[in-house]
């Protein structure tokens, strides 16, 4: 790997009572080393005041799981970056494939949603990958692609190298399939290739994470494979013993 530190993110989804994030921080943040990969915690909007809180003057940042665009306004039940800042969050995980999926996420809506979450200072953790209909169909590259160029297309190449990408085969997503470390190195290599055609500079320094069923047992192989900087865990993020583990088998 470059000279790219590791990072690891731990996505939530809509698991966990501010009772149950205290019970789980109190627990794993006594196993998160000073120095090692950069750790995010991307809670539901409920429990992001506790976690900044509890991960206050620790190594560990809190990240949201989605944001709107805009910085206020007549968008019933939505959060903006404005919002989150001011909870103390410092990133948010945009394009997640359930976003794009369940509640009609788009490519356009991303175009707007990075670069905001960019202006704003928050770190954006954009997702991408293609379902399984896809990959059967080899148009992974098509789909990679078309979701890199169009969701990346409004910021700035001086601040490519600020958005974390997380390459997320949507067939590997909850189902316990990972992909093969090769299958995520290809994808990988791909999306950092496309990165390189705009800035050579900001594809050397992007992170770019695979995420798909990553478990204690099968992190350290992913996640030494050369193009590939950390990993998205959902399922196996929820237990603090599990988490800990996949730091560390990313240390
Ligand atoms: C995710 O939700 O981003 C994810 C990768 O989930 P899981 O690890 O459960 O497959």
């Amino acid at each position: 790997m470059a000279d790219r530190t590791s990072y690891l993110a731990a996505n939530w989804k809509m698991h966990k009572t501010t009772e149950e994030a205290e019970r789980f921080l109190a627990e794993f943040l006594l196993r998160v080393a000073n120095s090692g990969p950069e750790v995010v915690i991307c809670p539901p909007f409920t429990s992001l005041n506790v976690t900044v809180e509890l991960c206050f003057q620790s190594p560990v940042r809190v990240a949201a799981q989605n944001m709107h665009e805009a910085e206020q306004g007549a968008f019933t039940g939505e959060v903006s970056a404005p919002m989150l800042l001011d909870l103390g969050v410092d990133g948010v995980i945009l394009g997640h494939s359930e976003r794009r999926q369940h509640f009609a996420e788009t490519d356009e809506a991303l175009a707007r949603k990075v670069p905001a979450a960019l202006g704003a200072g928050l770190e954006p953790i954009l997702c991408v990958g293609e379902n399984e209909a896809q990959r059967d169909g080899d148009r992974t590259e098509e789909v990679l692609t078309r979701q890199i160029q169009a969701d990346l297309a409004d910021v700035p190449d001086a601040r490519l190298s600020e958005v974390v990408i997380a390459y997320e085969p949507i067939w590997a997503i909850g189902t316990g399939r990972t992909a093969t470390p090769e299958q995520a190195q290809e994808a990988i290599a791909l999306i950092r290739s496309l990165i390189d055609a705009r800035s050579d500079t900001a594809a050397t320094a992007i992170r770019i994470l695979y995420g798909g069923s990553v478990k204690p047992d099968n992190a350290a192989e992913l996640i030494s494979q050369p193009d590939v900087d950390g990993a998205l865990v959902g399922g196996a993020s929820l237990d603090p013993d599990d988490f800990a583990a996949i730091v560390e088998a990313a240390g």
